[in-house]
C-alpha cells in the first residue's frame, strides 16, 4: 500500500555526517537522538548511529534511553532530563548514565548504593540545566556511592561563535571542573560542545562532543554558520506527500479558511495531503512544495490534514502525484531551513514536529 505522505530518511547521509563530525572534532561523538531522533525515528537512528561509529547516544528522557537499550543498543547512553522521583534503579539496571543537576536527584541516586553512573551537569551561563546555586553545597557531598563518569555543560550561543558568552562559559566550565577536582572528584569525561561548537569552536571539544542537528545533516543556524552543504553535511530527511487532488480555478477564487488568500489569475490548485496535525506549521507562508522540477507555493492557510499550493496555469500535475515538501535542496526543492524561515521557527522544530501518523521510510531520496 502506498501512503499519502512519508518522511524518507537516508541513513547513509546520517553515517556520512557522523564520520564528518568525528573527523572534525577528533574526539568521541555522542549522537543526540532525543525527541524521536529529531523526528527521524529513535530506534532506527539509534541503531544506525551505533553502526556508523557514534561512541555514545544522548537523549533527554529516561524512557527514551530504556527504549534504546531494549531494542539492542550497546554503546553508552546518557539521559539528561531525569528529575528527582524518576526510576533511577531502572536506569542503573539498563546501564544508562544519568545527568545530575540537583542535590535532590543526586541523593536519590546515591542512596541506591549501586555505584550508579552519573554525569554532573553545571550551569556555566545559560541559566537552564546544571548546578549553579547549589554548587558549593553539592561539592561537600559524599561521592563514594556513585561513579562520576562525566562533568558537562551546554552553550547558549554556540551558533554565534564570535560572541563573548562562549569564552565566558568555557572559563566558567574550567573553573567548575577545577573546583570538583579540588574535592577529589576527577570525571574522565568533560563535554560541552553541541553541533555548532563541534563545527566552529574546536577548542571546546574536550573528551566528547554531543551532536544533534548536524548529525541529521542540518545547519545549526543558516544565517550565522551557512547552509548544510557549505558545512559538508547531508540532510537526511526528505518529506513528501501526495496531491489529493488538482483542480482548475478562476482568478478571484478565495482559498481556504477565512479566505486568507485569493487567486490573482486563472490557475491550478493542488491539495497536498498533509496538515498541521502532521507538523506542517499553520502559520507557514512563503514555503511550498516541489513538483515537475519547480516550486509551487502555499496559498492560503494550512489546515489540519491538508494545505493548498498554486501549481500555476500550465501544470500537468494530476491527483495522486507525489510532491516534495522539503528535501536537501539540490534540485531546487524547499528545505527544512526554508520551512523554518517561513514559520518564524528553525529547522530543528520543523523536523522534530513531523507527526506520528507520517510513516518514516528508511530509503534514499526520490525526485
Ligand atoms: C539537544 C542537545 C544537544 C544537541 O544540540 P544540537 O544543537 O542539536 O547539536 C546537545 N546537548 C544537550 C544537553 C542537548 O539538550
Amino acid at each position: 500500500m502506498e501512503h499519502r505522505a512519508e518522511a524518507r530518511v537516508d541513513v547513509s547521509a546520517i553515517a556520512s555526517n557522523i564520520s564528518l563530525l568525528k573527523s572534525i572534532s577528533g574526539v568521541d561523538l555522542l549522537a543526540v537522538v532525543k525527541a524521536d531522533a529529531y523526528g527521524h525515528g529513535l530506534i532506527e537512528i539509534g541503531l544506525t548511529s551505533e553502526k556508523s561509529g557514534a561512541d555514545w547516544l544522548g537523549v533527554a528522557l529516561l524512557e527514551e534511553a530504556i527504549s534504546l537499550r531494549t531494542h539492542g543498543v550497546n554503546i553508552p547512553i546518557l539521559a539528561w532530563l531525569v528529575p528527582p522521583g524518576s526510576d533511577f534503579r531502572a536506569a542503573h539496571k539498563h546501564n544508562i548514565d544519568i545527568a545530575v543537576s540537583t542535590i535532590k536527584a543526586f541523593n536519590e541516586i546515591s542512596q541506591l548504593k549501586v555505584m550508579a553512573r552519573i554525569h554532573i551537569e553545571v550551569d556555566t551561563g545559560m541559566s537552564r540545566g546544571g548546578f549553579l546555586d547549589e554548587w558549593a553545597e553539592f561539592l561537600k557531598a559524599d561521592f563514594s556511592a556513585v561513579e562520576v563518569v562525566g562533568i558537562f555543560s551546554h552553550f547558549a550561543r554556540a551558533d554565534e561563535p564570535g560572541e563573548k558568552q562562549n569564552s565566558d562559559q568555557l572559563a566558567k566550565f574550567n573553573s567548575m571542573v577545577a573546583e570538583l577536582a579540588a574535592v577529589g572528584v576527577h570525571p574522565p569525561l568533560k563535554h560541552i560542545s553541541n553541533s555548532a561548537a563541534t563545527l566552529k569552536n574546536h577548542g571546546a571539544a574536550y573528551d566528547l562532543v554531543r551532536a544533534g542537528i548536524a548529525m541529521y545533516g542540518l545547519s545549526p543556524d543558516v544565517k550565522t554558520l551557512g547552509e548544510s552543504k557549505s558545512l559538508g553535511l547531508k540532510p537526511a530527511m526528505q518529506l513528501r506527500a501526495k496531491l489529493h487532488l488538482v483542480k482548475r480555478v478562476p482568478a478571484g477564487s478565495f482559498v481556504g479558511y477565512s479566505a486568507a488568500a485569493t487567486t490573482t489569475a486563472d490557475t491550478h490548485l493542488g491539495v497536498v495531503a498533509m496538515g498541521y496535525a502532521d507538523g506542517i506549521p499553520r502559520i507557514a507562508q512563503g514555503a511550498g512544495v516541489f513538483i515537475e522540477g519547480k516550486r509551487a507555493p502555499i496559498i492560503g492557510r494550512v489546515s489540519m490534514d491538508q494545505f493548498v499550493v498554486d501549481l500555476g496555469p500550465e501544470t500537468t500535475a494530476v491527483s495522486g502525484d507525489w510532491v516534495i515538501v522539503f528535501g536537501d535542496g539540490t534540485h531546487g526543492e524547499y528545505t527544512a531551513d526554508d520551512w523554518g524561515a517561513a514559520s518564524q521557527s528553525i529547522n530543528y522544530e520543523i523536523v522534530t514536529r513531523i507527526g506520528p501518523r507520517v510513516p518514516r521510510i528508511y530509503a534514499p531520496h526520490v525526485y
